[in-house]
């Protein structure tokens, strides 16, 4: 989608900290990290938000978690454990409406959040 912030990434019409990437998915450093790890996890093809994943489509989300979960090992936060988010709406805060999971840790977290 040629105006959406996280598509230009993809494309990389706009520049970012890539981690990882395959045909499906990728990861890159949020411009405004708020956690030593904060990672954004995006499928590449555009879906707005959880709420516009078609049925049929559910393994891409399943896919993305399992990523996140492999960057936190090699980011060291297994063990010390970590938060993943995705906001979804108005009312989550949600910014940019291109699905994206948070990974976000190194540091403790309280909860709920805000
Ligand atoms: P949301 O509030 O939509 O769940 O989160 C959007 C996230 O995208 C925010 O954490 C914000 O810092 C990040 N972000 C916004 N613009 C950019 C950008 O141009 N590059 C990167 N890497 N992250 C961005
Ligand atoms: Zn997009």
């Amino acid at each position: 989608m040629s105006s959406c912030l996280f598509c230009k990434i993809i494309t990389r019409d706009i520049p970012a900290r890539i981690v990882y990437e395959d045909d499906d998915v990728l990861a890159f450093e949020d411009i405004s990290p708020k956690a030593p790890v904060h990672i954004l996890l995006i499928p590449k093809e555009h879906f707005a938000s959880l709420s516009e994943i078609p049925a049929g489509r559910e393994a891409l989300m399943g896919k993305i978690l399992s990523t996140a979960r492999r960057i936190a090992g090699d980011r060291g936060i297994t063990g010390t454990g970590y938060r993943i988010v995705l906001n979804t709406g108005k009312d989550s805060g949600q910014e940019v409406f291109h699905i994206h999971f948070h990974l976000l840790g190194g540091r403790p977290m309280s909860w709920p959040p805000g």
